[in-house]
Formats: structure tokens, sequence, C-alpha cells
């Protein structure tokens, strides 16, 4: 079989994948970015590689520095600041014993499915986590399953990453129908930001396989900001939501993104149009590195306190931070003494 046939025969969204932008100068030809600043920033490639599809470029707005979907993909001379507080494992994940399953809260296990995305969010909290090591192949999905097996408080398996998504999904309807066979198990969620950055990869077929499965299946969705919202993703999203599979988003609040209660409710309001339901606003993981994205608590709350006038109680998602070794997620005005 020749090369173009191979290509020819992988699904949409992997060819589409295989063309994502990793060059910032490349980036800034699309964009009319001026030369020396994509120069000047794009040197922070070294410390998280660029890496961005296609359709998310297409979401952005030309020659604007300031364009927020710009922001979350460019690198920044502000990445090699070094802020206290600001560190490589902001969770305390990497210390982790058992590879590609993290089971951080009782009846949740999380499993680092893949470890590769289809953009790289430069405020990402596992930049430097570990991916290579965090292989997931036949061992580790049997001990997926033992482990499951062993804890009958485990009714709920979240599939993360990276992004879970870069499965295919045959991988996918092999993993559900071995986590089905598990009487105990009530939920399988995956957390995914490929639908916004490549909506053709919601395939129908896999949104009617979660949706007919035994297990109630959720998929939820990372957006930060209403342009990402796209007709595109509204379209893929349709057979998911019409096979059953419920949808959610969660969102990072981040400085010259989001960071305005007005932006936030236009997301929710665009969500929702999507059937997608808004669920948590996170503060930002203090991962080194990502520190220029920062908002402050006391900023947050303002913003949180806005959004609740601007939007119905429905729309509101849940201002949180994780706190590395607590057992949920817990809302900000709670960590503040
Ligand atoms: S898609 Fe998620 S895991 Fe991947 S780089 Fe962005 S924030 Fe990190």
């Amino acid at each position: 079989m020749s090369k173009a046939e191979v290509i020819s025969i992988r699904p949409a969204w992997q060819q589409e994948l295989a063309k994502a932008i990793r060059d910032p100068i490349l980036l800034g030809q699309q964009l009319d970015l001026p030369d020396d600043w994509i120069a000047t920033h794009g040197r922070a490639r070294e410390l998280f590689p660029v890496m961005v599809t296609r359709h998310f470029v297409s979401l952005m707005e030309r020659a604007n520095i300031a364009d927020p979907l710009l922001r979350q993909v460019m690198p920044a001379q502000d990445e090699y600041l070094d802020q206290a507080g600001f560190v490589t494992d902001p969770l305390a994940e990497q210390d982790n014993t058992t590879p590609s399953l993290l089971h951080k809260y009782r009846s949740r296990v999380l499993v680092i499915l893949r470890g590769g995305c289809a953009i790289n969010c430069r405020y990402c909290f596992r930049r430097h986590f570990p991916y290579n090591e965090h292989h997931f192949g036949r061992a580790q999905r049997q001990e997926l399953l033992t482990y499951i097996q062993a804890d009958p408080n485990i009714n709920e398996v979240i599939l993360s990453g990276g992004d879970p998504l870069l499965a295919t999904d045959e991988q996918l309807f092999q993993l559900l129908a071995e986590l089905e066979a598990i009487p105990q198990l009530k939920r399988v969620r995956i957390h995914s930001r490929l639908p916004v950055v490549l909506p053709e990869r919601l395939t129908p077929a896999l949104g009617e396989r979660l949706g007919t499965s035994r297990l109630q299946a959720l998929l939820v969705l990372h957006t930060n900001h209403p342009h990402e919202v796209a007709p595109q993703l509204h379209e893929a999203l349709a057979p998911w939501a019409q096979a059953g599979v419920t949808l959610l988003n969660q969102s990072v609040l981040l400085r010259g993104v989001n960071d305005s209660a007005e932006v936030l409710a236009d997301l929710s309001e665009a969500l929702f149009a999507a059937k997608v339901m808004p669920y948590y606003l996170h503060q930002l993981d203090k991962v080194k590195g990502a520190s220029h994205f920062a908002v402050t608590d006391a900023e947050a709350l303002q913003i949180a306190e806005r959004l609740r006038a601007l939007l119905p109680g429905f729309l509101v998602p849940r201002l949180v931070r994780e706190v590395a070794g607590e057992p949920s997620k817990t809302p900000l005005e709670l960590t503040l003494n």
C-alpha cells in the first residue's frame, strides 16, 4: 500500500491533526503577526512546544497579538519568569506509583489514556508532566481493570490525558466494553479539548456507542472563550447530545483571555446553545511558566459575583481551585483564610 493510500484511510480527524501548526513563525504568517513580535516570544517554545490545529487558528482574529485564542497557544517571554509558588508539579501528581492511573478521589479513578494533545495550552498544569512514563498499553489496561475490581468504592472512570480522544474509536470501544463488564461501575467520563480544536473528532459512531452504553456517559469539554464555540462544534456535538451523552464544560480563568464576567457570560450562553452545561471555572493551577495568566483570588471572586448577576443560576459555573491532596475540588471562597 502506498503512503498516499495509508493516509487516505486514516480518519479525517487524524489527517487534520497531522496538519497542526508547530512553529510560531508559521503561526505568525497565518495570522499576519509582526515578525519581531513572533521572534521575541516564539523563543519560549523551548520551554513547551507549540502545537495548534488549523481549525483553532481559523477562529483567531488576524493581525491581533492580543487575540484571546492566540494568547492560549503562543509562547510568551513571560514564561521565563520565575515566580514564587509556581512549580513544575502543582498538583503533586508526578510521584504517583501507579503509571497512567491517578486515584485522587474516593469513587473515581482518572486514567491518563493518551499523553499528547491536539493543542498545547501554555497554561496547562501538566506542561511538565512526564507523559513518556505513562504509556497506556495492554498491560496498563489490565492493571486498571484489576485495580477497579479490587476497590468497590470506585464507581466512575475518568478518561483524561493529555487528551483521551486521541485514542481511536476502536481503542475506545474496546476499553468501554471492558469497563461495562465491571458491575460496580456507573459512569464513564471523558475530559477532552479535542472537540473544540478538532470538531471532526466527535464521530457520530463514538457518540452513539457511548449513548447506548450501560454506563452513563459524560463528555466534559474544555473551552475558555466564546470564540471557541464555533458552528463546527455545534454541528459535531448534536449527534452526541441526541445519543444521550451528557455534555459539560470546564474553563480555566485566564488573564487576558476570559478575566471578565461579560466574556464568561457570553461563553456560558454559547455553550448552552450547543447543549453544553457550564460546570467548573478553575482558578489557574500554579504551574511554572504560566504565572502571567494568573488572576488574583479577589478579582476572581468579583468576576464570579458579577457573573451571577448576569446569568441565571444554572448557567453559572462553579469557581473552584484544585488543592493537591484534597478529596474534591474546593470552592474558591473556602480556600481563602
Ligand atoms: S488540552 Fe488540556 S491537557 Fe492538553 S495542553 Fe491543553 S490544558 Fe493541557
